[in-house]
């Protein structure tokens, strides 16, 4: 695998995910739009197959493999979208997934995960480190692992949202990316930059974890203790040795936004557009409706990237 990549393998991803990813629809807002006086673009990734961005890089990297390492199959750790994503992903490609997940999971991620033939391995996560499992199963299973995000060929299937939503609304001034462990931003980023040299690209992450905009300041990665933060996607302690330097090179800046703005956003979605999305999936559009930034008059396109919410939580949060 080659370690150092650029637009031309986004493009490459996006050839492999023709007709496999769902091209997921751009909606805008009237109302949206006058509250923030820009003009703004919301790709939706809550409507990707198994709800989140993360189909495509986990398709991507499987259909990257050799027939051989698929045939032995692939591994993952994660108790969220990753998970399914590669689970579905690996369903497509026929192959054989593993995920470790831990034993106090939600019952209905673990049904999802099984119900696309995936193996769950339990782990005990207050014990154990899951990192560490997975390597080990990895080599006496001979599973090719395939973590979340600090992975090139994960990195820019998770471009081609990015790339999709700027060949359909053309130039744009600003793009706004969810951020965790950075690798839907440093894709985003790769497509961006490289369609509009001139765009600026935000990440948006929680404000419990920080640690992105951290690293930033600080110029190498930083690591904080598991946040505490409704936005579970984005719960990461540290960006990744690929994800890191390309949102070094290319951002504009991280930002953040705090978890009530995230509510306020989950409810905006639901009562003005009639559409579910998950906490971490508002964070980039809850930075641009705090308004803070220079957005006016603006063309803006904005990243929801999931929309995986247990529905009585859902409630509870918005009401
Ligand atoms: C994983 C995930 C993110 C964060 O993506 P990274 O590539 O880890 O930065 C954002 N939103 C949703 C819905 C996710 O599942």
């Amino acid at each position: 695998m080659d370690m150092s990549v650029t637009y031309k393998d986004v493009e490459s991803a996006a050839f492999r995910l023709e007709g496999k990813a769902i091209k997921t629809p751009v909606f805008t807002s009237r109302t949206a739009n006058e509250l923030t006086k820009a003009q703004l673009y919301f790709k939706c990734e809550n409507y990707q197959h198994v709800g989140a961005f993360k189909f495509r890089g986990a398709f991507n990297a499987i259909a990257c493999l050799t027939d051989e390492q698929r045939k032995a199959g692939v591994i993952t750790f994660s108790s969220g979208n990753h998970a399914q994503a590669i689970a579905y992903a690996s369903q497509l490609h026929q192959c054989k997934a593993l995920i470790i997940m831990p034993k106090d999971a939600p019952e209905i991620k673990m049904a999802a995960t099984k119900g696309y033939g995936a193996e769950i391995y339990l782990y005990d996560r207050y014990s154990e480190d899951r990192e560490v499992i997975a390597q080990q199963l990895s080599k006496e299973q001979g599973l090719t692992l395939i973590p979340p995000y600090d992975y090139p060929d994960v990195i820019v299937g998770q471009g081609t949202a990015a790339k999709e939503l700027i060949e359909e609304v053309g130039s744009l001034d600003y793009l706004f990316v969810p951020l965790g462990g950075g690798g839907l931003l440093a894709g985003s980023l790769l497509s961006a930059k490289h369609l509009l040299p001139n765009i600026k690209v935000f990440g948006v992450e929680p404000e419990a974890g920080n640690d992105g905009q951290q690293s930033l300041r600080k110029g190498e990665i930083v690591t904080i203790p598991a946040p505490k933060t409704i936005a579970d996607g984005a719960a990461t302690t540290h960006l990744g040795q690929y994800t890191f330097p390309i949102i070094q090179n290319l951002v504009e800046d991280i930002v953040h936004v705090s978890d009530k703005e995230l509510i306020s956003m989950m409810l905006f979605f639901a009562e003005r557009m009639k559409m579910i999305v998950e906490p971490t999936g508002c964070l980039a559009a809850a930075a641009v409706m705090k308004k803070n930034l220079p957005i006016e008059g603006k063309k803006v396109g904005v990243i929801l990237s999931g929309g995986n919410v247990d529905l009585k939580q859902f409630a509870k949060w918005v009401g």
